[in-house]
């Protein structure tokens, strides 16, 4: 169908959004209109630091709550977003909501944490992004060490631009991961001079790190190197005690996953927090830690 609407050829028609019964025209108006209506939220996801055992970040994800479709997946609306353009309105509301946010737990008296954000390609490669970053990061009063971006690899094919644009970013103070690590196509090579402060191991590896001897090795592989380049590393999507385990004895510096905390809205997250240690001492995985 999307096929048939000539200009309004999307890459990702997806079948939930068709199964809304709305066409992507309509979704189009509803999107427009949806900063003003107050439709987005952000939920976090903490990240725990596998040598401590403590929360040392959280993840911003935006949802978009519609008072008829109800709670619609980014992975539906963010593609219809960077179509139209949409994308830095809204990814700009999730980098001044996150940072703004983030600075309330401060002042709240929580130890600081550091929050990461997504950015599109769009956003990325804005010919003002570093001033938006900037801007938004004054306006919160965050200091730029608790703002982290995340980019992915398939944004990393211009080198020559990508590390003009994370110099200005890494200039401002912040840190910078590669998000769905091992998904993409980057380049070993690059990856080295790109001024970056961690790698996130993609979910789908880490779903099958006890079944699949290939995925383990991957991991095992990412987290080595991450080491030799002086990279922090992330799993993503830890969804067992098991998988928890083997990352820990494979080094991982942190991980995030359903099995700690799924991503909540910020109030639910203040009080779910204190109880993140707690699920990992009742897992009794904090026994290796060196206190
Ligand atoms: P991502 O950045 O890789 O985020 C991780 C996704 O995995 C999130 O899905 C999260 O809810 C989910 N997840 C976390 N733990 C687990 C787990 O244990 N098991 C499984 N199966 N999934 C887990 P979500 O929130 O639906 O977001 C999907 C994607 O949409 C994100 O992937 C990101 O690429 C994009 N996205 C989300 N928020 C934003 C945003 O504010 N801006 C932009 N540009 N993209 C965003
Ligand atoms: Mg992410
Ligand atoms: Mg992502
Ligand atoms: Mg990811």
């Amino acid at each position: 169908q999307a096929k048939q609407e000539g200009k309004h050829t999307y890459r990702f028609y997806s079948e939930s959004i068709e199964s809304t019964g709305y066409t992507l025209i309509e979704m189009e108006t509803k999107l427009h209109k949806a900063l003003e209506r107050n439709e987005f939220i952000l939920h976090y996801q903490p990240q725990v630091n596998l040598e401590t055992g403590e929360v040392c970040g959280i993840e911003a994800l935006i949802r978009w709550n519609h008072p008829q479709m109800g709670f619609v997946s980014p992975a539906d609306f963010i593609p219809l977003a960077e179509e139209t353009g949409l994308i830095i309105p809204i990814g700009k509301w999730v980098l001044s909501t996150a940072c703004r946010q983030n600075k309330e737990l401060q002042d709240k008296g929580l130890p600081p944490i550091v929050v990461s954000v997504n950015l599109s390609a769009i956003q990325f490669y804005q010919h003002d992004l570093v001033e938006v970053v900037d801007g938004v990061l004054k306006e919160s009063g965050l200091d730029p060490r608790y703002l982290e971006l995340e980019i992915t690899e398939s944004m990393t094919m211009d080198v020559s631009r990508t590390i003009k644009i994370l110099n200005g970013l890494k200039k401002l103070g912040v840190k910078i991961s590669i998000d769905d690590f091992g998904t993409g196509y980057s380049s070993l090579a690059y990856l080295k001079k790109f001024p970056i402060d961690k790698l996130k191991i993609d979910q789908s590896f880490v779903a099958e790190l006890l079944k699949d001897s290939n995925d383990a090795t991957i991991v095992q592989t990412i987290i080595a190197m991450a080491k030799n380049m002086g990279l922090r590393v992330n799993a993503e999507g830890v969804e067992t005690k098991e998988q928890f385990l083997l990352l820990q004895q494979h080094f991982c510096n942190e991980v995030q996953g359903y099995l700690l905390c799924k991503p909540l809205p910020l109030d639910s997250l203040l009080e779910k927090l204190p109880e993140v240690r707690l699920t990992l001492e009742k897992l009794g995985v904090l026994q290796s830690l060196n206190e």
